[in-house]
């Protein structure tokens, strides 16, 4: 284990943001990152608990071997420490910086957790910079072809493993860059672009092939010897009224960063509203900021979470409580206050304007009505599924629910069609879709060698 005596001794310490006034000047990481000192100190907190809730289907999905790297990186032993890492985690560069580390809401130290997400992107980060991370070329090819659809992590981790097994892989994205949500919708500034290219370029040389701007076909199903259909669940849920849906607008901001053009979406000067108030209605937030808007508020349906866990949501569950994102720190810094408004939604737009009303569980109080400045209004309420388009293309019908969920829970559709990542689940988070891939890679696998019909 770490230091024994680690976790009364050092106090836990994330890796700071940058100060909210540089931050809004730029796209640029929002976080700074700490030296290897104060790195290692961090992991000598992990007790190696006899129950490590952290890696367990409380914590990581990816059943991370948190308390066995966390103790390699205390003892100086960053490469043997990211070697344990990269047996579970296909790409700590992206986790590290958008996972809301489940392991740490499940770590015994409670509150006081680890600070795994940033230990494991320092692993990462140091592995790039010290050249450990070289191409891993499969010795032995199977013959075997596999295509899979759609470029997110799920797409990704499914890719790298089955690469890694010797299949020759191709992925197919029908948008002119790879990576998914990770590259249209996260923005830069909580996962900068190049290092979704630094791992497109690494995973190339290990021999994935890449086909952008392309669309798939269910002709493809007869040119491979499987289809994994990794297409994301990025059907907005519609509102009614007419607004700009959150990725649309994510993706033009994502898009001008890159080209450093101005923006096809742009909310400079105007006054934005955002209805939905969860993490896409906060990177909507953050991005209008660094826009340059005039005012941002979020409009949320649901009441304020309680501060504290509630007696039916105990450790080490995920806490169901009030967290403010670095998109409303960042308004609170511009405007003096939160940006959400709870209880709340949009009735009708005016000129220039909205009227909004309150609500009591979904329905609308008479007399509460009250118009707020609007020039831009931004649709963050969620996600219904897959898109029908895909689905159709490959003759399979969504669920209740619009995702591609085989009813045995499997990950096999039909002869030779797999799903993975949110267009089997819905929409999640990159560590689900991560380990999601990872489990469609295998089942993939055992059918190629023919473990499975
Ligand atoms: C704005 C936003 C911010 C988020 N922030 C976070 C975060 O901070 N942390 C976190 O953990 N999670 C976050 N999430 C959730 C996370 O991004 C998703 O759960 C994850 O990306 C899902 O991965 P995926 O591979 O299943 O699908 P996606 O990432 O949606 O990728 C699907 C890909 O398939 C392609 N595709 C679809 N159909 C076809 C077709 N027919 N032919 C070719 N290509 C096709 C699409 O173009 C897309 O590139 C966020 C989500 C959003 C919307
Ligand atoms: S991927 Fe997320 S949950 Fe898993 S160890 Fe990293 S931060 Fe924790």
């Amino acid at each position: 284990m770490g230091k024994p005596t680690g976790f009364m001794e050092i106090a836990r310490v994330e890796n700071p943001y940058r100060d909210e006034a540089a931050r809004l000047r730029d796209f640029e990481g929002l976080h700074i990152p700490q030296p290897t000192d104060a790195r290692r100190a961090q992991a000598s907190r992990c007790m190696n608990c006899g129950v490590p809730f952290c890696q367990s289907d409380f914590g990581c999905p990816l059943n991370n071997l948190i308390p066995e790297w966390n103790d390699l990186l205390y003892r100086g032993r960053e490469r043997e420490a990211l070697e344990r890492l990269l047996t579970t985690a296909p790409f700590p560069e992206f986790t590290g910086r958008v996972c809301p580390a489940l392991c740490e809401k499940a770590c015994n130290l409670e509150s006081d957790a680890l600070t795994n997400r940033d230990n494991e992107l320092y692993l990462i980060e140091t592995g790039f910079e010290k050249g450990w991370i070289r191409p891993r070329i499969p010795r032995k090819r199977t013959g075997k072809r596999v295509a899979v659809v759609g470029s997110g992590p799920s797409g990704l981790a499914t890719a790298d493993l089955l690469n890694r097994l010797g299949h020759a892989v191709t992925v197919i994205e029908r948008a002119d860059r790879a990576g998914g949500l990770l590259m249209y919708g996260i923005p830069n500034m909580k996962l900068p672009k190049n290092a979704v290219e630094r791992r497109i370029h690494l995973m190339e040389t290990e021999g994935v092939r890449f086909l952008l701007n392309t669309e798939a076909k269910s002709e493809i199903i007869s040119e491979y010897d499987a289809v994994a259909l990794c297409g994301g669940a990025k059907k907005p849920r519609a509102l009614n009224v007419e607004g700009i849906f959150a990725v649309e607008y994510l993706t033009a901001a994502t898009r001008a960063v890159l080209s450093g053009d101005v923006p096809a979406i742009n909310a400079k000067g105007k006054h934005v509203v955002v209805v939905g108030g969860g993490d896409t209605g906060n990177d909507c937030v953050g991005t209008a900021l660094r826009q340059g808007c005039a005012s941002v508020i979020q409009l949320e349906m649901m009441p304020a979470p309680p501060v504290e866990r509630a007696a039916n949501n105990p450790w080490p569950e995920w806490p169901r409580t009030l967290r403010t994102d670095y998109g409303q720190l960042e308004a609170i810094h511009r405007q003096g206050k939160d940006p959400r408004i709870y209880e709340t939604t949009v009735r009708r737009r005016l000129p220039g304007a909205i009227e909004t009303v309150k609500l009591k569980g979904f329905d609308p109080i008479p007399g509460t009505e009250q118009v707020l400045p609007c020039d831009l209004l931004l649709i963050a309420a969620g996600f219904v599924g897959c898109e029908t388009a895909t689905a159709a293309a490959f003759h399979v019908e969504r669920n209740s629910r619009g995702n591609l969920l085989p009813a045995d829970g499997s990950h096999h559709l039909r002869d030779k069609l797999f799903s993975a990542g949110d267009m089997r689940t819905g929409q999640s988070l990159v560590v689900r879709a991560l380990a999601d891939g990872r489990a469609a890679a295998r089942e993939i696998d055992r059918y190629l060698k023919g473990d499975v019909q």
